[in-house]
């Protein structure tokens, strides 16, 4: 017995992701406690004591979730769009109409950085009270070298003042400027150069697809990028079959995302190339489009990785146990598949899986502690309201003891 540990949760039912081969990971399941010092997981399994002490009760620990595609920080909100939408009115009609993206464009670059960390604190939260302990930011609200650069410096502000960690990514290629593509190339390269300068971010994306970036435009982007030392990610065929999922995983992107047109004979090629699909079936849900084919690419040996896209546009979920629910009655994934893809697949995209996405000695003690029966209650119940605990670092971030009698 050891004292010189922080923390132990005790009487638990620990369910984590756990890789048995490169690529490769199941879900084990393990009785007893987890054991912190510091901010890291010291021991699981066996009990170890420590200063404190917690009754688990025979509840469920998992790993924190992580959120691979989010497009925080965003500025107001596009209600009014979202009624329309449910009236008949399409994405690209929307976007052909001046409104959609562009008027979150304007909203930001009318916000000073201030506004916008204190605005997106709250997404955070919410976030937080879902059981996500990390997840991704995106620019791409501000289309201009001033305002793309705000955006990257309001998620490293943000990230000094919320719980979670945050992992930026350079969506400068989100929608296409007034000035048109050709002209935006050379304003991207700088944008690219002074990101580097300021380390803002490792990773780039671009939206390529119908109504967005082509093909050409965003194959040389990325070949810019990839020569600077970015690391690539793409959302890609979510509205139509271009081909890109294929040039990014040919260029060596870490991720395709969206992917719901791909192709059947372009699945081989992203497992062969190890480029992680990330799927984000809320979308699909809240613009009552297709889904992505899920069960091909899992059975065809590419990884998976479960995101919300959470954005003011396209989607306003963000809540991982609605992700899962529709991740096994949409996407034909089972509860293990869906968890794996929340935690560790999504570490991978992000390049932290070496820290979080599991739980096992050694790792950062990122744990979320559910009142339910089972794991497949969590998509079949898809509520928050199953957290009891969240951890972060090994402390005590959330709690939620709403739910308890007396
Ligand atoms: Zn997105």
């Amino acid at each position: 017995m050891t004292k010189s540990a922080d923390l132990e949760i005790s009487n638990l039912r620990i369910i984590t992701p756990f890789e048995d081969r490169e690529y490769e990971s199941r879900l084990h399941h393990l009785e007893g406690c987890i054991t912190i010092k510091n901010d890291k997981i010291i021991s699981v399994g066996e009990c170890q004591g420590a200063k404190l002490v917690i009754n688990g009760n025979g509840m469920i620990a998992i790993p924190g979730f992580i959120d691979p595609h989010t497009h925080i920080p965003f500025v107001g909100e596009r209600s009014k769009e979202f009624v329309l939408r449910a009236y008949g009115k399409s994405y690209v009609e929307i976007l052909k109409n001046g409104g959609g993206i562009y008027s979150t464009v304007e909203k930001i670059r009318s916000s000073s950085r201030k506004e916008l960390v204190e605005e997106n604190y709250k997404y955070a939260r919410w976030l937080l009270k879902s059981g996500v302990t990390s997840f991704e930011c995106k620019s791409g609200y501000g289309l201009d070298l001033e305002n793309e650069l705000k955006q990257l410096r309001a998620i490293k502000e943000l990230s000094k003042i919320v719980s979670q960690t945050l992992i930026p990514t350079f969506l400068g290629a989100h929608a296409v400027p007034k000035q048109g593509e050709n002209k935006y190339l050379q304003e991207l390269t700088t944008m690219l150069k002074e990101i580097k300068n300021e380390s803002l971010s490792q990773f780039v994306d671009v939206f390529c697809d119908e109504g967005a970036f082509s093909v050409e435009f965003s194959t040389e982007l990325f070949k810019r990028a990839k020569e600077m030392g970015f690391k690539l990610r793409a959302h890609a065929e979510e509205l139509s079959s271009n081909g890109f999922a294929v040039k990014a995983s040919e260029l060596g992107a870490v991720s395709v995302d969206h992917i719901i047109k791909i192709k059947d004979e372009e699945i081989p090629i992203l497992s062969k190339n190890k480029t992680t699909a990330v799927l984000m079936p809320a979308t699909s849900f809240y613009l009552k489009t297709a889904y992505a084919p899920a069960r091909k690419l899992i059975d065809g040996g590419v990884r998976v990785a479960l995101g919300s896209d959470f954005n003011p546009g396209s989607n306003t979920f963000y809540s991982p146990f609605f992700t899962l629910h529709l991740a096994v009655n949409h996407l034909g994934m089972s509860p293990d598949e869906a968890l794996i893809a929340h935690t560790l697949n999504a570490a991978h995209v992000l390049g932290i899986s070496k820290s979080v996405g599991t739980i096992e000695a050694g790792k950062q003690a990122d744990i979320v502690v559910l009142d339910a029966p089972s794991l497949e209650y969590l998509p079949y119940m898809p509520t928050n309201e199953h957290i009891r605990m969240v951890l972060k670092n090994g402390r005590k971030v959330f709690e939620n003891k709403d739910n308890i009698p007396g």
